[in-house]
């Protein structure tokens, strides 16, 4: 089931909550994890937090190399920063709940992280200068309630606020990584 309609913006509370553990995995949260899936192919995104949906839970979905055309979805359930890097890299990130807009940040360059998969085994993801390492470290700040807005200072936090903004009133939709153009459709 589609959750595009549940997408949270920059701004909603529940994205700046700290998750609560998934105790269980039972068919509620396999359910979940399948729409959020759903959800961030329909988004042309390459994860996706529960928090972003309205959950407050630990769970995230991942799909780094969908770009290429094959799916390789990973179900990150409870999952832990075990490693980081101490040099670091900083490259644009979107994020589907800051339509229109991509935002630099600066992370370590490698990073290890453990995490559950759907059927209770414990899985080791190691990623370094890449989409995936970028994404397994946003992710996982959505579920201790940060996002973009917390790698900025004061003024590129409000600068970065308003675009969002702007951003939304000129159509942009959750996926959308720059303002949509303003110029008359060729008819
Ligand atoms: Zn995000």
């Amino acid at each position: 089931m589609s959750l595009m309609d549940d997408i949270r913006i920059t701004g909603d509370p529940v994205l700046e909550e700290v998750c609560e553990p998934v105790a269980d995995i039972n068919d509620e949260i396999k359910d979940l994890a399948h729409s959020m899936l759903e959800t961030m192919y329909e988004a042309d995104g390459c994860g996706l937090a529960a928090p972003q949906v309205g959950v407050n839970k630990r769970l995230v979905v991942v799909d780094c190399e969908w770009g290429s055309g094959k799916k390789t979805p990973y179900v990150l359930i409870n999952p832990e920063i075990v490693e980081t890097s101490d040099e670091l890299r900083t490259t644009g990130e979107g994020c589907l709940s800051f339509p229109g807009v991509t935002v630099q940040v600066e992370r370590p360059r490698r990073v290890v992280v453990h995490a559950t998969n759907l059927e209770g085994d414990v899985m080791r993801y190691e990623a370094e200068d890449s989409l995936l390492a970028v994404c397994l470290q946003h992710e996982i700040d959505h579920l201790d309630g940060k996002t973009l807005l917390d790698h900025l200072g004061p003024m590129a936090r409000m600068r970065v606020k308003k675009q969002v903004r702007e951003a939304i009133e000129a159509g942009a939709k959750p996926g959308d990584v720059e303002k949509p153009s303003k110029a008359p459709k060729k008819g």
